[in-house]
Protein backbone atom coordinates (compact mmCIF):
# COMPACT_ATOMS: atom_id res chain seq x y z
CA UNK A 1 0.00 0.00 0.00
CA UNK A 2 1.87 3.62 -1.49
CA UNK A 3 0.75 7.39 -1.75
CA UNK A 4 -2.36 8.80 -1.02
CA UNK A 5 -4.13 5.16 -0.32
CA UNK A 6 -2.24 5.31 2.90
CA UNK A 7 -3.23 8.29 3.91
CA UNK A 8 -6.70 7.13 3.96
CA UNK A 9 -6.40 4.54 5.80
CA UNK A 10 -4.67 6.48 8.65
CA UNK A 11 -8.11 9.02 7.76
CA UNK A 12 -10.80 6.43 7.67
CA UNK A 13 -9.21 3.20 8.93
CA UNK A 14 -12.12 0.69 8.02
CA UNK A 15 -10.89 1.41 4.50
CA UNK A 16 -8.38 -1.08 4.44
CA UNK A 17 -9.07 -2.64 7.92
CA UNK A 18 -12.79 -4.23 6.96
CA UNK A 19 -12.54 -6.09 9.82
CA UNK A 20 -13.88 -2.78 11.72
CA UNK A 21 -17.59 -2.35 12.77
CA UNK A 22 -19.44 0.19 12.38
CA UNK A 23 -22.42 1.17 14.82
CA UNK A 24 -25.73 2.88 13.78
CA UNK A 25 -26.49 5.85 16.53
CA UNK A 26 -30.23 5.32 18.25
CA UNK A 27 -30.91 7.13 21.39
CA UNK A 28 -28.06 7.37 23.73
CA UNK A 29 -25.69 4.72 22.31
CA UNK A 30 -24.02 3.68 19.14
CA UNK A 31 -25.58 0.06 18.59
CA UNK A 32 -25.48 -3.00 16.49
CA UNK A 33 -28.89 -4.08 15.00
CA UNK A 34 -31.51 -6.13 17.50
CA UNK A 35 -30.87 -8.88 15.65
CA UNK A 36 -26.93 -8.61 15.15
CA UNK A 37 -27.41 -8.72 11.54
CA UNK A 38 -24.94 -6.58 9.22
CA UNK A 39 -24.04 -6.20 5.67
CA UNK A 40 -21.21 -5.16 3.53
CA UNK A 41 -20.29 -1.79 1.55
CA UNK A 42 -17.71 -2.44 -1.13
CA UNK A 43 -15.25 -0.47 -2.61
CA UNK A 44 -17.06 1.07 -6.06
CA UNK A 45 -13.17 1.43 -7.24
CA UNK A 46 -11.37 -1.69 -6.11
CA UNK A 47 -14.56 -4.10 -5.12
CA UNK A 48 -12.91 -4.82 -1.91
CA UNK A 49 -15.45 -5.17 1.29
CA UNK A 50 -14.24 -1.48 3.12
CA UNK A 51 -17.10 -1.05 5.49
CA UNK A 52 -19.84 -3.32 7.53
CA UNK A 53 -22.73 -1.53 9.14
CA UNK A 54 -26.28 -2.63 11.15
CA UNK A 55 -28.89 -4.08 9.05
CA UNK A 56 -31.47 -2.69 10.63
CA UNK A 57 -34.87 -3.88 11.46
CA UNK A 58 -38.39 -2.67 12.00
CA UNK A 59 -37.35 -2.97 15.29
CA UNK A 60 -34.43 -0.49 15.29
CA UNK A 61 -36.40 2.02 13.32
CA UNK A 62 -39.44 1.92 15.94
CA UNK A 63 -36.50 2.15 18.85
CA UNK A 64 -34.76 5.45 17.14
CA UNK A 65 -38.70 7.05 16.27
CA UNK A 66 -39.37 6.43 19.79
CA UNK A 67 -36.44 7.76 21.07
CA UNK A 68 -36.77 11.10 18.46
CA UNK A 69 -40.05 11.84 20.26
CA UNK A 70 -39.50 11.27 23.28
CA UNK A 71 -36.59 13.53 22.89
CA UNK A 72 -38.50 15.96 20.88
CA UNK A 73 -41.40 15.95 23.85
CA UNK A 74 -39.17 16.35 27.00
CA UNK A 75 -37.74 19.91 25.26
CA UNK A 76 -34.27 19.72 25.43
CA UNK A 77 -33.51 20.50 22.24
CA UNK A 78 -37.06 21.83 21.21
CA UNK A 79 -36.99 24.73 24.39
CA UNK A 80 -33.36 24.71 24.17
CA UNK A 81 -32.14 28.91 23.71
CA UNK A 82 -31.81 29.32 20.00
CA UNK A 83 -27.96 30.54 20.85
CA UNK A 84 -27.71 26.70 22.18
CA UNK A 85 -28.69 25.20 19.04
CA UNK A 86 -26.97 27.53 16.99
CA UNK A 87 -23.63 27.57 19.43
CA UNK A 88 -23.86 23.52 18.53
CA UNK A 89 -24.41 24.11 14.98
CA UNK A 90 -21.43 26.08 14.29
CA UNK A 91 -19.10 23.92 16.60
CA UNK A 92 -20.22 20.92 14.06
CA UNK A 93 -19.10 22.96 11.40
CA UNK A 94 -15.70 23.37 12.72
CA UNK A 95 -15.39 19.74 14.04
CA UNK A 96 -15.96 19.20 10.21
CA UNK A 97 -13.29 21.29 8.97
CA UNK A 98 -10.89 19.89 11.86
CA UNK A 99 -11.66 16.46 10.69
CA UNK A 100 -11.89 16.86 6.92
CA UNK A 101 -9.42 14.21 5.84
CA UNK A 102 -11.62 11.91 7.35
CA UNK A 103 -14.94 12.60 5.94
CA UNK A 104 -13.07 13.51 2.46
CA UNK A 105 -11.89 9.80 2.49
CA UNK A 106 -15.07 8.46 3.24
CA UNK A 107 -16.24 9.92 0.43
CA UNK A 108 -13.58 8.78 -1.57
CA UNK A 109 -14.16 5.15 -0.69
CA UNK A 110 -18.01 5.08 -0.76
CA UNK A 111 -19.07 7.61 -3.51
CA UNK A 112 -16.14 7.15 -5.42
CA UNK A 113 -15.79 10.81 -5.89
CA UNK A 114 -12.39 12.27 -6.81
CA UNK A 115 -10.73 13.40 -3.44
CA UNK A 116 -10.63 16.87 -4.31
CA UNK A 117 -14.17 17.50 -4.94
CA UNK A 118 -15.03 15.11 -1.47
CA UNK A 119 -12.64 18.32 0.38
CA UNK A 120 -14.96 20.12 -1.61
CA UNK A 121 -18.11 18.24 -0.45
CA UNK A 122 -17.54 18.43 3.24
CA UNK A 123 -16.56 22.19 2.95
CA UNK A 124 -19.34 22.86 1.53
CA UNK A 125 -21.42 20.77 4.30
CA UNK A 126 -19.43 22.74 7.47
CA UNK A 127 -21.11 25.91 5.42
CA UNK A 128 -24.32 24.96 5.27
CA UNK A 129 -24.14 24.02 9.10
CA UNK A 130 -22.97 27.70 9.64
CA UNK A 131 -25.14 28.99 7.20
CA UNK A 132 -28.36 27.38 9.51
CA UNK A 133 -27.09 28.16 13.05
CA UNK A 134 -27.08 32.15 12.20
CA UNK A 135 -30.65 31.52 11.00
CA UNK A 136 -31.68 29.86 14.26
CA UNK A 137 -30.72 33.30 15.90
CA UNK A 138 -33.36 34.87 13.77
CA UNK A 139 -35.78 32.58 14.01
CA UNK A 140 -39.15 34.67 14.92
CA UNK A 141 -42.74 34.93 14.27
CA UNK A 142 -45.04 37.73 14.11
CA UNK A 143 -47.33 39.99 15.69
CA UNK A 144 -50.92 41.84 14.85
CA UNK A 145 -51.25 44.56 17.44
CA UNK A 146 -52.85 47.25 14.94
CA UNK A 147 -56.09 45.64 14.10
CA UNK A 148 -57.88 46.25 16.81
CA UNK A 149 -57.60 48.17 20.58
CA UNK A 150 -58.19 45.39 22.55
CA UNK A 151 -56.89 42.12 21.20
CA UNK A 152 -53.58 41.32 19.80
CA UNK A 153 -52.46 38.52 17.23
CA UNK A 154 -49.13 36.52 17.68
CA UNK A 155 -47.92 34.48 14.83
CA UNK A 156 -45.63 31.75 16.29
CA UNK A 157 -43.23 29.58 14.57
CA UNK A 158 -42.68 26.31 16.36
CA UNK A 159 -40.30 23.25 15.47
CA UNK A 160 -42.26 20.45 13.45
CA UNK A 161 -41.73 18.03 15.63
CA UNK A 162 -40.06 14.66 14.75
CA UNK A 163 -38.16 14.29 11.07
CA UNK A 164 -37.73 11.49 8.83
CA UNK A 165 -34.30 11.94 7.03
CA UNK A 166 -34.38 9.96 3.96
CA UNK A 167 -31.45 10.75 1.90
CA UNK A 168 -29.46 9.30 -1.48
CA UNK A 169 -26.01 8.61 -2.50
CA UNK A 170 -24.05 11.05 -4.66
CA UNK A 171 -23.85 14.27 -2.24
CA UNK A 172 -24.35 12.12 1.49
CA UNK A 173 -23.09 14.42 3.41
CA UNK A 174 -23.98 18.02 2.14
CA UNK A 175 -27.50 16.83 1.70
CA UNK A 176 -27.99 15.26 5.06
CA UNK A 177 -26.83 18.83 6.24
CA UNK A 178 -29.30 20.47 4.07
CA UNK A 179 -32.15 18.75 5.91
CA UNK A 180 -30.09 18.36 9.36
CA UNK A 181 -28.95 21.93 9.93
CA UNK A 182 -32.30 23.98 9.49
CA UNK A 183 -34.34 20.67 11.03
CA UNK A 184 -31.69 21.10 14.11
CA UNK A 185 -31.97 24.48 13.79
CA UNK A 186 -36.12 24.65 13.88
CA UNK A 187 -35.52 22.71 17.15
CA UNK A 188 -36.78 19.18 15.82
CA UNK A 189 -35.44 15.65 16.11
CA UNK A 190 -34.37 13.66 13.82
CA UNK A 191 -34.48 10.28 12.29
CA UNK A 192 -31.57 9.53 9.81
CA UNK A 193 -31.52 7.25 7.40
CA UNK A 194 -28.45 7.14 4.54
CA UNK A 195 -28.56 5.35 1.66
CA UNK A 196 -26.71 2.13 2.15
CA UNK A 197 -24.11 2.82 -0.34
CA UNK A 198 -22.91 5.60 1.62
CA UNK A 199 -24.03 5.41 5.67
CA UNK A 200 -20.24 6.08 6.72
CA UNK A 201 -20.97 9.82 6.24
CA UNK A 202 -23.93 9.94 8.26
CA UNK A 203 -22.34 7.73 10.79
CA UNK A 204 -19.15 10.24 10.94
CA UNK A 205 -21.79 13.07 10.94
CA UNK A 206 -23.48 11.85 13.95
CA UNK A 207 -19.87 11.80 15.99
CA UNK A 208 -19.48 14.68 15.16
CA UNK A 209 -22.64 16.82 16.07
CA UNK A 210 -22.92 14.28 19.39
CA UNK A 211 -18.79 15.62 19.85
CA UNK A 212 -20.26 19.47 19.55
CA UNK A 213 -22.73 19.02 22.63
CA UNK A 214 -25.78 17.86 20.82
CA UNK A 215 -27.99 15.96 23.25
CA UNK A 216 -28.56 12.14 22.97
CA UNK A 217 -31.58 11.17 21.61
CA UNK A 218 -31.83 14.46 19.66
CA UNK A 219 -30.44 12.62 16.35
CA UNK A 220 -31.04 8.57 15.33
CA UNK A 221 -29.18 7.41 12.31
CA UNK A 222 -30.37 3.46 11.02
CA UNK A 223 -28.74 1.60 8.71
CA UNK A 224 -30.25 -0.45 6.01
CA UNK A 225 -29.10 -2.67 2.73
CA UNK A 226 -30.63 -2.01 -0.49
CA UNK A 227 -34.17 -3.62 -0.58
CA UNK A 228 -34.27 -3.21 3.49
CA UNK A 229 -32.96 0.39 3.41
CA UNK A 230 -36.69 0.54 1.33
CA UNK A 231 -38.32 -1.10 4.29
CA UNK A 232 -36.97 1.06 6.90
CA UNK A 233 -37.56 3.89 4.46
CA UNK A 234 -41.30 2.84 4.13
CA UNK A 235 -41.38 2.39 7.90
CA UNK A 236 -40.17 5.95 8.70
CA UNK A 237 -42.69 7.21 6.42
CA UNK A 238 -45.65 5.28 8.22
CA UNK A 239 -44.53 5.55 11.76
CA UNK A 240 -47.26 7.95 13.14
CA UNK A 241 -44.37 9.15 15.76
CA UNK A 242 -42.80 10.85 13.20
CA UNK A 243 -44.80 14.51 12.27
CA UNK A 244 -42.56 14.74 8.69
CA UNK A 245 -40.28 12.95 6.40
CA UNK A 246 -37.41 14.93 4.20
CA UNK A 247 -36.80 13.12 1.46
CA UNK A 248 -34.10 13.14 -1.63
CA UNK A 249 -33.67 10.60 -3.97
CA UNK A 250 -35.65 9.73 -7.33
CA UNK A 251 -39.08 10.31 -9.03
CA UNK A 252 -39.86 7.17 -8.12
CA UNK A 253 -39.18 6.53 -4.79
CA UNK A 254 -40.56 9.96 -4.02
CA UNK A 255 -43.48 9.13 -5.23
CA UNK A 256 -43.61 5.93 -3.13
CA UNK A 257 -42.79 8.14 -0.15
CA UNK A 258 -45.55 10.38 -0.75
CA UNK A 259 -48.32 8.16 -1.09
CA UNK A 260 -47.33 6.10 2.40
CA UNK A 261 -46.91 9.52 4.45
CA UNK A 262 -50.39 10.44 2.96
CA UNK A 263 -51.73 7.71 5.81
CA UNK A 264 -50.37 9.70 8.68
CA UNK A 265 -50.68 12.91 7.11
CA UNK A 266 -47.22 13.96 7.46
CA UNK A 267 -45.66 16.55 6.07
CA UNK A 268 -43.18 15.62 3.24
CA UNK A 269 -40.55 17.63 1.43
CA UNK A 270 -39.09 15.80 -1.88
CA UNK A 271 -35.96 16.83 -4.18
CA UNK A 272 -36.47 14.49 -7.04
CA UNK A 273 -34.83 14.04 -10.14
CA UNK A 274 -33.76 15.95 -13.08
CA UNK A 275 -32.88 16.45 -17.00
CA UNK A 276 -32.23 20.10 -16.72
CA UNK A 277 -31.65 22.19 -20.01
CA UNK A 278 -28.33 23.82 -20.74
CA UNK A 279 -29.17 26.49 -23.21
CA UNK A 280 -26.17 28.18 -24.86
CA UNK A 281 -27.01 30.97 -27.42
CA UNK A 282 -24.84 32.13 -30.45
CA UNK A 283 -23.99 34.96 -28.51
CA UNK A 284 -22.90 33.42 -25.03
CA UNK A 285 -20.68 36.12 -23.45
CA UNK A 286 -17.20 33.43 -24.31
CA UNK A 287 -17.96 30.47 -25.75
CA UNK A 288 -14.82 28.88 -24.44
CA UNK A 289 -16.50 29.51 -21.14
CA UNK A 290 -20.03 28.16 -22.24
CA UNK A 291 -17.97 24.98 -23.05
CA UNK A 292 -16.35 24.48 -19.92
CA UNK A 293 -19.84 25.26 -18.74
CA UNK A 294 -20.91 22.90 -20.16
CA UNK A 295 -18.56 20.46 -19.39
CA UNK A 296 -18.74 21.06 -15.66
CA UNK A 297 -22.33 20.41 -15.76
CA UNK A 298 -22.78 17.30 -17.12
CA UNK A 299 -19.25 15.22 -15.79
CA UNK A 300 -19.08 16.80 -12.34
CA UNK A 301 -19.45 13.62 -9.83
CA UNK A 302 -19.56 11.64 -13.13
CA UNK A 303 -23.01 13.20 -14.16
CA UNK A 304 -24.36 11.63 -10.59
CA UNK A 305 -26.13 14.78 -9.77
CA UNK A 306 -29.49 15.97 -9.71
CA UNK A 307 -29.07 19.13 -11.82
CA UNK A 308 -26.59 17.78 -14.06
CA UNK A 309 -26.94 19.66 -17.36
CA UNK A 310 -27.95 16.54 -18.56
CA UNK A 311 -29.51 18.23 -22.08
CA UNK A 312 -27.47 20.59 -24.09
CA UNK A 313 -29.21 22.99 -26.50
CA UNK A 314 -26.72 24.82 -28.63
CA UNK A 315 -28.32 27.56 -31.27
CA UNK A 316 -27.63 25.95 -34.72
CA UNK A 317 -25.13 28.71 -35.74
CA UNK A 318 -22.75 27.55 -33.22
CA UNK A 319 -23.74 24.21 -32.70
CA UNK A 320 -20.52 22.20 -34.81
CA UNK A 321 -18.24 24.49 -33.45
CA UNK A 322 -19.02 24.43 -30.22
CA UNK A 323 -20.20 20.32 -29.92
CA UNK A 324 -16.27 19.78 -31.40
CA UNK A 325 -14.93 22.01 -28.42
CA UNK A 326 -16.52 20.02 -25.86
CA UNK A 327 -15.81 16.75 -27.56
CA UNK A 328 -11.58 17.87 -27.09
CA UNK A 329 -12.14 18.83 -23.75
CA UNK A 330 -14.18 15.93 -22.65
CA UNK A 331 -11.07 13.54 -24.33
CA UNK A 332 -7.88 15.89 -23.30
CA UNK A 333 -9.44 16.84 -19.28
CA UNK A 334 -10.98 13.64 -18.02
CA UNK A 335 -8.61 11.11 -16.20
CA UNK A 336 -10.71 8.29 -14.72
CA UNK A 337 -8.84 6.60 -12.07
CA UNK A 338 -8.33 5.85 -8.83
CA UNK A 339 -10.64 8.61 -6.51
CA UNK A 340 -7.77 9.16 -4.10
CA UNK A 341 -5.85 10.01 -6.53
CA UNK A 342 -5.13 13.90 -7.02
CA UNK A 343 -4.82 13.54 -10.51
CA UNK A 344 -8.20 12.04 -11.30
CA UNK A 345 -11.09 14.02 -12.39
CA UNK A 346 -13.91 10.90 -12.89
CA UNK A 347 -14.25 8.69 -10.37
CA UNK A 348 -16.56 5.32 -10.71
CA UNK A 349 -20.34 5.21 -10.36
CA UNK A 350 -21.30 4.14 -7.08
CA UNK A 351 -22.76 0.73 -8.04
CA UNK A 352 -22.83 -1.73 -9.78
CA UNK A 353 -26.77 -1.46 -10.48
CA UNK A 354 -26.07 1.91 -11.00
CA UNK A 355 -22.86 0.78 -13.73
CA UNK A 356 -25.70 -1.51 -15.28
CA UNK A 357 -28.58 1.23 -15.37
CA UNK A 358 -25.91 3.54 -17.06
CA UNK A 359 -24.78 0.99 -19.16
CA UNK A 360 -28.31 0.30 -20.53
CA UNK A 361 -28.74 4.47 -21.36
CA UNK A 362 -25.62 3.68 -23.65
CA UNK A 363 -27.09 1.44 -25.51
CA UNK A 364 -30.42 3.38 -26.06
CA UNK A 365 -28.33 6.26 -27.29
CA UNK A 366 -26.61 4.23 -30.11
CA UNK A 367 -30.11 2.75 -31.60
CA UNK A 368 -32.36 6.07 -31.15
CA UNK A 369 -30.67 8.01 -34.16
CA UNK A 370 -28.29 10.57 -32.41
CA UNK A 371 -24.95 10.51 -33.08
CA UNK A 372 -22.36 9.40 -30.71
CA UNK A 373 -19.65 12.05 -30.39
CA UNK A 374 -17.08 10.27 -28.31
CA UNK A 375 -17.13 7.64 -25.43
CA UNK A 376 -20.29 4.95 -25.51
CA UNK A 377 -19.07 2.19 -23.28
CA UNK A 378 -16.74 0.95 -20.84
CA UNK A 379 -13.04 2.04 -20.70
CA UNK A 380 -10.92 -0.71 -22.51
CA UNK A 381 -8.10 -0.25 -19.92
CA UNK A 382 -7.26 -3.16 -17.63
CA UNK A 383 -6.32 -0.80 -14.39
CA UNK A 384 -9.91 0.16 -14.36
CA UNK A 385 -11.81 -3.20 -14.98
CA UNK A 386 -12.54 -3.83 -11.63
CA UNK A 387 -14.19 -0.06 -10.77
CA UNK A 388 -17.28 0.83 -11.76
CA UNK A 389 -16.08 2.94 -14.77
CA UNK A 390 -18.05 4.36 -18.01
CA UNK A 391 -16.40 6.55 -20.80
CA UNK A 392 -17.59 10.08 -20.38
CA UNK A 393 -20.05 10.21 -23.75
CA UNK A 394 -21.71 12.75 -25.63
CA UNK A 395 -24.23 12.16 -28.03
CA UNK A 396 -25.51 15.09 -30.43
CA UNK A 397 -28.47 15.07 -32.73
CA UNK A 398 -30.24 13.76 -30.23
CA UNK A 399 -34.24 13.42 -31.36
CA UNK A 400 -35.93 15.68 -28.53
CA UNK A 401 -38.28 12.17 -27.13
CA UNK A 402 -35.74 10.17 -27.34
CA UNK A 403 -35.18 8.38 -24.06
CA UNK A 404 -31.74 9.76 -23.35
CA UNK A 405 -33.68 13.21 -23.87
CA UNK A 406 -36.15 12.16 -21.16
CA UNK A 407 -34.84 10.44 -18.68
CA UNK A 408 -32.59 11.35 -15.65
CA UNK A 409 -29.24 8.86 -16.62
CA UNK A 410 -27.45 9.87 -13.63
CA UNK A 411 -23.99 9.17 -14.90
CA UNK A 412 -21.88 11.22 -17.19
CA UNK A 413 -23.91 10.99 -20.23
CA UNK A 414 -24.77 13.86 -22.68
CA UNK A 415 -27.52 14.66 -25.27
CA UNK A 416 -27.14 17.47 -27.20
CA UNK A 417 -30.36 19.05 -28.97
CA UNK A 418 -29.47 22.01 -31.58
CA UNK A 419 -32.47 24.97 -31.50
CA UNK A 420 -33.30 27.91 -33.68
CA UNK A 421 -34.72 30.71 -32.27
CA UNK A 422 -35.54 31.96 -28.45
CA UNK A 423 -39.23 30.32 -29.14
CA UNK A 424 -37.50 26.79 -29.83
CA UNK A 425 -35.04 27.15 -27.25
CA UNK A 426 -38.08 28.08 -24.62
CA UNK A 427 -39.96 24.82 -26.25
CA UNK A 428 -37.07 22.10 -26.03
CA UNK A 429 -36.07 23.63 -22.30
CA UNK A 430 -39.38 22.97 -20.95
CA UNK A 431 -40.37 19.62 -23.26
CA UNK A 432 -39.68 17.24 -20.08
CA UNK A 433 -41.31 16.02 -16.85
CA UNK A 434 -38.71 17.50 -14.64
CA UNK A 435 -37.87 21.01 -13.33
CA UNK A 436 -34.84 21.16 -11.18
CA UNK A 437 -32.65 23.17 -12.95
CA UNK A 438 -31.80 25.18 -16.24
CA UNK A 439 -28.75 27.51 -17.22
CA UNK A 440 -28.87 30.03 -20.27
CA UNK A 441 -26.02 31.47 -21.82
CA UNK A 442 -26.11 34.87 -23.68
CA UNK A 443 -25.24 38.46 -23.42
CA UNK A 444 -28.69 39.80 -24.33
CA UNK A 445 -30.24 40.72 -21.14
CA UNK A 446 -33.66 40.44 -22.23
CA UNK A 447 -33.23 36.83 -23.81
CA UNK A 448 -31.59 36.01 -20.51
CA UNK A 449 -34.76 37.15 -18.10
CA UNK A 450 -37.09 36.53 -20.72
CA UNK A 451 -36.03 32.52 -20.79
CA UNK A 452 -35.57 32.66 -17.24
CA UNK A 453 -39.01 33.21 -16.33
CA UNK A 454 -40.48 30.92 -19.43
CA UNK A 455 -38.76 27.94 -18.05
CA UNK A 456 -40.16 26.17 -15.52
CA UNK A 457 -37.77 25.04 -13.26
CA UNK A 458 -36.89 25.79 -9.54
CA UNK A 459 -33.31 27.03 -10.28
CA UNK A 460 -32.23 29.13 -13.29
CA UNK A 461 -28.30 30.46 -13.83
CA UNK A 462 -27.57 33.28 -16.33
CA UNK A 463 -23.60 32.29 -18.04
CA UNK A 464 -22.94 29.82 -15.09
CA UNK A 465 -23.67 26.25 -14.01
CA UNK A 466 -24.23 24.77 -10.88
CA UNK A 467 -23.71 27.89 -9.14
CA UNK A 468 -22.09 31.26 -8.93
CA UNK A 469 -21.04 31.54 -5.50
CA UNK A 470 -24.72 32.77 -4.16
CA UNK A 471 -25.31 29.20 -2.67
CA UNK A 472 -26.78 28.86 0.89
CA UNK A 473 -28.89 31.60 0.63
CA UNK A 474 -31.11 30.90 -2.36
CA UNK A 475 -33.34 28.16 -2.11
CA UNK A 476 -33.72 25.29 -4.44
CA UNK A 477 -36.04 22.09 -5.01
CA UNK A 478 -38.15 21.43 -8.32
CA UNK A 479 -40.88 22.52 -10.23
CA UNK A 480 -43.35 19.78 -11.53
CA UNK A 481 -41.92 15.75 -11.12
CA UNK A 482 -38.64 16.88 -9.69
CA UNK A 483 -40.37 18.16 -6.34
CA UNK A 484 -42.30 19.74 -3.67
CA UNK A 485 -40.85 22.18 -1.12
CA UNK A 486 -37.59 24.37 -1.02
CA UNK A 487 -34.29 23.57 0.64
CA UNK A 488 -31.34 25.84 1.84
CA UNK A 489 -32.58 29.65 2.01
CA UNK A 490 -35.28 30.78 4.19
CA UNK A 491 -37.65 28.55 2.66
CA UNK A 492 -35.40 26.26 4.01
CA UNK A 493 -36.18 26.33 7.52
CA UNK A 494 -39.51 26.99 7.00
CA UNK A 495 -39.98 23.19 5.83
CA UNK A 496 -39.12 22.38 9.38
CA UNK A 497 -41.33 24.88 11.20
CA UNK A 498 -45.42 24.75 11.77
CA UNK A 499 -47.50 27.92 12.20
CA UNK A 500 -49.48 28.80 14.78
CA UNK A 501 -52.14 31.41 15.65
CA UNK A 502 -52.71 33.03 19.03
CA UNK A 503 -55.50 35.61 19.69
CA UNK A 504 -54.98 37.39 22.79
CA UNK A 505 -58.09 39.68 23.77
CA UNK A 506 -57.25 42.15 25.85
CA UNK A 507 -59.06 43.09 28.79
P1 LIG B 1 -33.42 6.33 -4.39
O1 LIG B 1 -34.74 6.98 -4.61
O2 LIG B 1 -33.20 4.97 -4.88
O3 LIG B 1 -33.07 6.27 -2.81
C1 LIG B 1 -33.06 7.45 -2.02
C2 LIG B 1 -33.21 7.04 -0.56
O4 LIG B 1 -34.52 6.49 -0.38
C3 LIG B 1 -32.24 5.96 -0.09
O5 LIG B 1 -31.87 6.25 1.24
C4 LIG B 1 -33.08 4.70 -0.15
O6 LIG B 1 -32.66 3.68 0.73
C5 LIG B 1 -34.44 5.21 0.26
N1 LIG B 1 -35.57 4.41 -0.23
C6 LIG B 1 -35.59 3.55 -1.27
N2 LIG B 1 -36.85 3.08 -1.44
C7 LIG B 1 -37.62 3.64 -0.48
C8 LIG B 1 -38.99 3.56 -0.14
N3 LIG B 1 -39.84 2.78 -0.82
N4 LIG B 1 -39.45 4.31 0.88
C9 LIG B 1 -38.63 5.14 1.58
N5 LIG B 1 -37.31 5.25 1.30
C10 LIG B 1 -36.81 4.52 0.29
O7 LIG B 1 -32.35 7.34 -4.98
P2 LIG B 1 -30.77 7.15 -5.08
O8 LIG B 1 -30.49 6.17 -6.16
O9 LIG B 1 -30.20 6.91 -3.74
O10 LIG B 1 -30.32 8.61 -5.53
C11 LIG B 1 -30.38 9.07 -6.83
C12 LIG B 1 -31.61 9.92 -7.04
O11 LIG B 1 -31.64 11.01 -6.12
C13 LIG B 1 -31.64 10.56 -8.42
O12 LIG B 1 -32.91 10.43 -9.00
C14 LIG B 1 -31.35 12.03 -8.13
O13 LIG B 1 -31.85 12.92 -9.08
C15 LIG B 1 -31.97 12.22 -6.80
N6 LIG B 1 -31.38 13.38 -6.13
C16 LIG B 1 -32.10 14.54 -6.04
C17 LIG B 1 -31.55 15.68 -5.46
C18 LIG B 1 -32.32 16.97 -5.35
O14 LIG B 1 -31.92 17.80 -4.55
N7 LIG B 1 -33.36 17.17 -6.11
C19 LIG B 1 -30.24 15.62 -4.96
C20 LIG B 1 -29.54 14.43 -5.07
C21 LIG B 1 -30.12 13.31 -5.66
Amino acid sequence: MSGPHEALADAWPCIFRPMRREQMLIGQAYTDAADGRTFERRSPYSGEVIATYPEAGLADVERAAADARKTFEDGRWSGAPAKVRAAILRKTADVLRARLDDFAANLVAEVGKPISAAKGEVQGAAEVLEYYAALALDLHGEAYSAQAADALGLVLREPVGVVGVIIPWNFPLVLACWKLGPALAAGCTVVLKPSHWTSGSAILLARALSDSGLPPGVLNVVTGEAENGAVIGQALCQSPLVDKIAFTGSTATGKKVMQTCAQTLKRVSLELGGKSPNVVFADAPAIDAAVAGAFFGIFMNAGQVCQAGSRLLVQRSIHAEFVDKLVAMTRGKLRLGDPAQPSTTLGPLVSEPQLRRVVGYLDQGKSCGAVLKTGGGRPADPALARGHFVEPTIFDAVPADATIAQEEIFGPVLSVLPFEDEADALRLANHTTYGLAAAIWTRDLNVAVRLAKGIRAGTVWVNAYHGTGVANQMPYGGYRQSGIGRELGRAGLDEYLETKSVQIKLG
